[in-house]
């Protein structure tokens, strides 16, 4: 920065990784790693890709300093999720209307990407005199559970040896200190089939999956964390399906439920009270059964202390850069930072331009000026971590 690296070259890099339509599902970020690996390349930072699976193209670069020191990670994802209708621009267009980037992924989160790489660039550039080094992660499948993208490298020992770490996920350049924990879970609700014009001889699933429907909506959490945006644990019923034909009362009726925790609640502690729920249900109906699987991909809530170093260091920098006091708080939804917490053991910082209410949206758009402003704090970031 500081003239390494101007507003129309982070731009250029923007557009270039927007452009690439890398969506998941299929999961297919090969092109768009390449992208990302021949810009780190052309720059003469040490990239490679690493397939977590056929087509899950990961991205690796780094920086090393003088000296041995402190690594400082870099993470990303690079997939989208599909554009979906209503958009009134290309969706992988990367047109500029406003002072806006538009796209899918411009929020969530190719501009955060190309900041990392456009502050990594700037740095180098600038000959800046360091120790340690910075490690970028550009990932696969986070859309759909980093089985193949973050928590693939870290079980490779990949950027597990970092000291601290940033995600540039969309927080609208606040500074996150964690997120709330997700698992996804479904529940299958037998009865017993009969002829719908004799209902008394069958159990209606589809009627008892209502009466949990509600039961589940009519769950009050104690537990409560104002550090979070989202301040209490929530549960949702998003899927349902059930019943065969409409003269046959159901016997089958399934529901998938969205369950957002805070730090403290566990995987036991969230199927306990599901269970709670579910048992005066159960008691209705002696032919009724009612079966809970939580699926095996999960994320875990954390929060970082205010005083772990790269908290104060994304604070200070961003007080450098502006001159304000930035926003501070914790993540509603789940990132790859509950993996690189509590898998890689690695404090995580949630920062980047973009704003997570457009994500997933038609539409998506990102300010350009956040994205540059961002670049800025991060090469603040290096200087303030590793700077010699
Ligand atoms: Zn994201």
């Amino acid at each position: 920065m500081n003239g390494y690296i101007g507003q129309n070259e982070i731009l250029t890099l923007t557009q270039k990784i927007v452009r690439c339509p890398s969506i998941n599902p299929p999961a297919d970020t090969k092109e768009c790693a390449q992208i990302i690996f021949n810009i780190f390349r052309k720059n003469e930072i040490y990239a490679e890709v690493i397939e977590g699976k056929e087509g899950a193209a990961n991205v690796i670069a780094r920086l090393p300093g003088k000296r041995k020191g402190k690594t400082l990670l870099l993470n990303g994802h690079i997939d989208v999720v599909p554009p979906g209708e209503g958009w009134t621009v290309d969706p992988f267009g990367g047109e500029v209307k406003d002072g806006k980037i538009y796209g899918r992924g411009t929020s969530d989160m190719k501009s955060g990407i190309a900041s990392m790489m456009a502050a990594m660039i700037g740095f180098k550039r600038s000959g800046k005199q360091f120790n340690g080094e910075i490690v970028f992660m550009g990932v696969a499948d986070e859309e759909t559970g980093s089985e193949y993208g973050t928590q693939f490298l870290l079980g490779k020992n990949i950027g597990k040896n970092a000291d601290f770490a940033i995600v540039s996920e969309p927080t609208n350049l606040r500074v996150e200190l964690g997120n709330r924990g997700l698992r996804w879970i479904d529940i299958f609700v037998e009865g017993k089939a009969s002829h719908a014009g004799r209902p008394n001889l069958g159990v209606n699933s589809v009627f008892y999956a209502a009466k949990l429907i509600e039961a589940i909506h009519s769950m009050k959490f104690k537990g409560w964390n104002d550090a979070f945006e989202i301040s209490s644990p929530s549960i949702s019923v998003t899927m349902i399906s059930g019943g065969a034909k409409v003269n046959i009362i159901p016997n089958r009726c399934n529901l998938s439920v969205d369950r957002r925790m805070i730090p403290g609640e566990t995987t036991e502690t969230v199927m306990k009270e599901l269970q709670d729920v579910i048992k005066p249900i159960l008691k209705e109906e002696k032919d009724l059964r009612i079966e809970i699987k939580m699926r095996p991909v999960t994320w875990d809530a954390y929060l970082l202390s205010e005083t772990e170093p790269i908290v104060q260091a994304t604070i200070a920098s961003f007080k450098t850069v502006t001159g304000r006091s930035p926003e501070i708080r914790g993540k509603s939804a789940a990132t790859d930072g509950s993996y690189l917490f509590h898998l890689g053991g690695i404090p995580t910082v949630l920062f980047g331009p973009g704003n997570q209410y457009l994500s997933h949206k038609a539409d998506e758009c990102v300010s350009l000026d956040d994205v540059v402003l961002s670049t800025k704090i991060f090469v603040e970031i290096f200087n303030k971590l590793l700077g010699l």
